[in-house]
């Protein structure tokens, strides 16, 4: 495994769609792997293929849950709203307030193809939202609605 380089905000290639993943190989793993140690290095809940300037739609998680490796996600049946403080390995040291759904389906696929489905709330439903949006090429900066002061 390795640290992977995580790009910041000005990077373009944060701001740009993800192409999906279609090879579920040994490749893919590694990026996986070399992810989620760059993540936990970072202390950061969740990191997306193009933080590691990879455009490609996939993204860790682990908000205390144990690791989840979400690979082609859709994000869908939102339920709720929270307005909570959220940050980004990617623009470090900010922190805004952002709304999003208390809970949502999570349709995803695994390292091996499997698709599976998950119903998340709370943290883990914000998280797989602010990932999502990476994926397409978004920020949450794009979504704050007041900032947090230092
Ligand atoms: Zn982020």
């Amino acid at each position: 495994m390795a640290i992977r380089k995580i790009v910041t905000e000005e990077d373009e290639i944060l701001h740009k769609p993800c192409r999906k993943v279609e090879k579920f190989d040994k490749r893919l793993w590694q990026l996986l792997d070399d992810m989620a140690e760059t993540m936990y290095k970072a202390e950061g809940y969740g990191i997306a293929g193009p933080q590691v300037g990879v455009l490609r739609q996939l993204v860790v998680i682990d908000v205390g849950e144990g690791k989840l490796e979400v690979i082609n996600p859709t994000i869908s049946e939102t339920e709720g709203k929270v307005r909570d403080a959220e940050g980004c390995l990617s623009v470090p040291g900010k922190y805004g307030y952002v709304t999003r759904p208390k809970k949502c389906k999570l349709t995803a696929q695994d390292r091996f193809g499997n698709t599976y489905e998950k119903e998340l709330s709370d943290m883990f439903c914000r998280c797989a939202c602010h990932e999502t949006d990476h994926l397409k090429g978004h920020l949450f900066t794009e979504l704050v609605e007041e900032w947090v002061e230092d």
